[in-house]
């Protein structure tokens, strides 16, 4: 975002600051951080999210969106905690690992660190043959396994901001998954998701995330994953792009659907059979959870 000269809406100054098109918004480098943390507290607030005396735990992945909202809900004096999963990929993941250490270390927020590998001792590479998955695939699968069994019933804090909300809706109408679509919601009750889920940047787009670390100083990880899914990918420019285009459009667009949503697909399509994974006790829509299904292959192929 281009930094420049403007008059800010908040101090009145005449000030280094961004024009936060998509809110109409003059907004300086001083005045930005309160804006984005006001923001924030809103959003948990409409969706009822969590409050400040339960522990909540940050899945942080080092990129800047995660970065930013743990940093915001420490400064909101949230009951935080901080779960980094070294998806073991090399230098990428030595990188995102320094990142959080060194930031957490600083903020004195308690973190903990679980290598991805931990739970299924192969590559990711070779996971991605055995289960005949891409690899961006098997890694999410394994990163939310972990992260669920992590947070053992507290809430759990994700990233995830309106532009991956607004991709993530694209994809799935366009693709027509109707499971997917019927389930989206800034908050993911504990039956679906094994832990309660909550996402406070569903109304905060990467441009604000971006500008929150740049104002606060936070390092962050800009490197993309080596293994991201360019499916995804494509929505994302195509976000980026319809909100460049029509400032504040996405937002609408988010809002809209979450209203429409409950006429779109009613109850009965949501109510997919979920049970406990006979090995692992995960909620599965199968008898035995897709990593344990997993395990299962591997021990298979290792045998020959
Ligand atoms: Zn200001
Ligand atoms: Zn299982």
């Amino acid at each position: 975002m281009e930094i420049k000269k403007i008059r800010c809406y908040f101090c009145r100054q005449i000030k280094e600051g961004a024009v936060l098109s998509h809110y109409n918004l003059k907004v300086c480098v001083d005045c930005f951080p309160y804006f984005f943390r006001k923001r924030v507290q809103e959003t948990i607030e409409k969706f009822r999210m969590f409050n400040q005396k339960e522990i909540i735990l940050v899945a942080l992945s080092g990129g800047k969106d995660s970065m930013s909202i743990l940093k915001a809900l420490k400064d909101l004096n949230y009951n935080i905690e901080a779960l980094h999963i070294d998806t073991g990929i090399g230098e990428v993941s030595e990188k995102a690992r320094e990142t959080v250490q060194e930031f957490c270390e600083k903020e004195s927020i308690k973190l903990k660190i679980v290598e991805l590998n931990q739970e299924i001792n192969l590559s990711l590479k070779d996971l991605s043959k055995i289960s005949k998955k891409p690899i961006c695939a098997v890694c999410g699968m394994l990163r939310r396994y972990i992260l669920n069994r992590e947070a053992s019933g507290k809430t759990i804090v994700t990233g995830h901001t309106l532009n991956d909300e607004v991709a993530f809706i694209l994809k799935n109408m366009i693709f027509w998954n109707d499971e997917l679509l019927s389930r989206i919601d800034p908050v993911l009750h504990e039956r679906e998701s094994l832990s309660r889920k909550v996402k406070p940047l569903c109304l905060i787009t990467e441009q604000e995330t971006k500008l929150f670390c740049e104002t606060m100083s936070i390092k962050y990880i800009n490197e993309a994953c080596p293994h991201r899914s360019e499916v995804y990918e494509v929505f994302k420019k195509v976000v980026l792009e319809i909100n460049n285009n029509f400032p504040g459009s996405i937002i609408g667009f988010y809002k809209g659907y979450l209203k429409r949503q409950k006429s779109f697909y009613l109850e009965t399509t949501k109510s997919v059979n979920l049970q406990q994974c006979r090995s692992c006790g995960y909620i599965t829509v199968s008898e035995f959870c897709s990593i344990c299904r997993l395990k299962e292959k591997v021990l298979k192929y290792k045998n020959g």
